[in-house]
């Protein structure tokens, strides 16, 4: 890495009429360094979220770090929305004040897709972690009026793609919002038994079919266990699972 005043220096001189084989010489620098800084990005790079838009800026071609995004889309399918109804979009996913590592990677999951600055309101037993951003929407086109078990939830063709490329990581956000781990007792023959299982539960039947598609595409098995709630028990399923997921902490 060079130093940001190094980059100035280059720009200054070839501002003043040099070209890129004579401010590479006088800074003893690679032509095509300085060539990247003059001429291929001749303006310092901007972080504003305008930028990080993959859908408005053509300079970006996917939501940045697409296995967070994974991740994200999973929070905000489960305990997520969006209000856009204010001047500026605002994305809110609650999380439980139990979980207080959840929090924060539900914090740095929005830091890392989009948001520049993250709000923590605390509620009663829970924390809406926010961001308002002109951008939410267009990353998560989802958004609409009304609670998400009462419209469809269709995911488009980018956002499959990226699931696609990463269940796991959209499973992890399903499970960290509307699933758990947790221990199961059955008792067969008057002998009782504890082994762990992973239950997803969710009214959105849109919803829960993404959530059978993300296992499905891992060769996790899985069942219903009620009309709204899934279940994955089997040792080698929870295994796996386990490695995407695990318990929430
Ligand atoms: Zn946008």
């Amino acid at each position: 890495m060079h130093p940001p005043q190094m980059r100035a220096r280059a720009r200054a001189l070839r501002a003043r009429g040099h070209n890129i084989h004579s401010v590479a010489r006088a800074l003893s620098l690679p032509y095509s360094t300085v060539w990247h800084w003059c001429v291929d990005r001749p303006k310092p790079a901007k972080f504003g979220t305008e930028l990080r838009c993959f859908r408005c800026s053509p300079n970006v071609g996917n939501p940045t770090d697409p296995e967070t995004y994974a991740y994200l889309l999973g929070l905000y399918l489960g305990d997520g929305h969006m209000v856009t109804t204010d001047r500026v979009p605002v994305l809110r996913i609650y999380c439980s004040d139990a979980w207080p590592n959840l929090i924060d990677a539900c914090d740095g999951a929005m830091r890392a897709v989009l948001a520049n600055k993250v709000q923590r309101i605390q509620k009663q037993g829970c924390v809406a972690v926010q961001s308002t951003g002109k951008h939410w929407p267009c990353l998560l086109p989802q958004h609409g009026p009304g609670k998400k078990h009462e419209r469809p939830i269709v995911l488009v063709d980018w956002q499959r793609a990226i699931i696609e490329g990463h269940p796991g990581h959209f499973l992890r956000g399903l499970f960290h919002s509307d699933g758990c781990r947790s221990a199961n007792r059955v008792t067969v023959r008057g002998k009782e038994y504890v082994y762990p299982r992973y239950l997803f539960s969710n009214r959105s039947s849109d919803i829960m079919s993404l959530c059978q598609w993300a296992l499905d595409l891992l060769d996790i098995s899985w069942r219903m266990n009620l009309p709204w709630s899934l279940s994955v028990a089997r040792r080698d399923a929870v295994a796996t699972l386990d490695r995407h997921v695990g318990p929430k902490s």
